[in-house]
């Protein structure tokens, strides 16, 4: 099963992907984490893309593409996957749909996250990401959670701030949602398998008419 995510920063995507992950045995493929450890790791994708992301800017048509095109490529992508924060452009969309015909594959699944603006402003400004689990709590929810993280049980998570989740960026970041994806959303709209999904709600909630758009696992 290979599902699409699109919606703005903050809308739950990376949460709901997540669990998807877990219940259905999907690859989870968030083109921001890939660019977030491309730049841990100082390779040249990572340098190309630092600088728009710190501005809160799409990296460009071209770079996304390639990171794409080999990722699913890769074996384990036959097993199904959830594409999270790609496509973000026409020219994406377009190169998906190629990319997905040319290696036999289709979306089974298209959900659009919708979320009022500003509950994205005030989740994404408390928003604190693990850095080795990457699983996200709010702010005040940080000493509450004892949460062993679960890429180490022996560990609690250890959070941090995203740089591009700063208050200055944050209202950068959802005017070029609305600017450069928001327009692809009526192209997918009218394809096999698109919801729309109010993601106002709690996380357990949106799980829930995910789980029943999908069907048993
Ligand atoms: P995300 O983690 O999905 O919020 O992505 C973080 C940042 O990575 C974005 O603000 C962009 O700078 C960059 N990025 C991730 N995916 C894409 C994409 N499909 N197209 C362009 N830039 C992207």
């Amino acid at each position: 099963m290979n599902i699409l995510f699109i919606g703005p920063p903050g809308s739950g995507k990376g949460t709901q992907s997540k669990r998807l992950q877990d219940r259905f045995g999907l690859v989870h493929l968030s083109t921001g984490d890939m660019f977030r450890e491309a730049i841990t790791r100082q390779t040249q994708v990572g340098m190309k893309a630092k600088g728009f992301m710190d501005r809160g800017e799409y990296v460009p048509d071209s770079v996304v593409i390639d990171l794409i095109r080999d990722r699913l490529s890769a074996p384990d992508c036959k097993q199904g996957f959830i594409l999270d924060g790609f496509p973000r452009t026409e020219p994406q969309a377009e190169a998906l749909d190629g990319l997905l015909a040319g290696m036999g594959m289709k979306l089974d699944a298209i959900f659009q996250f919708d979320v009022a603006k500003r509950v994205l402003v005030e989740r994404l400004s408390s928003r604190r990401v693990c850095r080795n689990c990457g699983s996200t709590v709010s702010q005040d929810q940080v000493e509450s959670v004892g949460a062993e993280c679960s890429k180490d049980s022996a560990k609690k998570c250890d959070f941090y701030q995203r740089s591009d989740d700063a208050p200055e960026v944050v209202g950068r970041r959802i005017e070029v949602y609305e600017n450069q994806t928001a327009p692809i959303v009526g192209f997918y709209s009218k394809k096999p398998g698109f919801l729309k999904v109010d993601a106002d709600q709690q996380p357990d909630a949106v799980y829930g008419i995910l789980e029943r758009a999908l069907g048993p696992a």
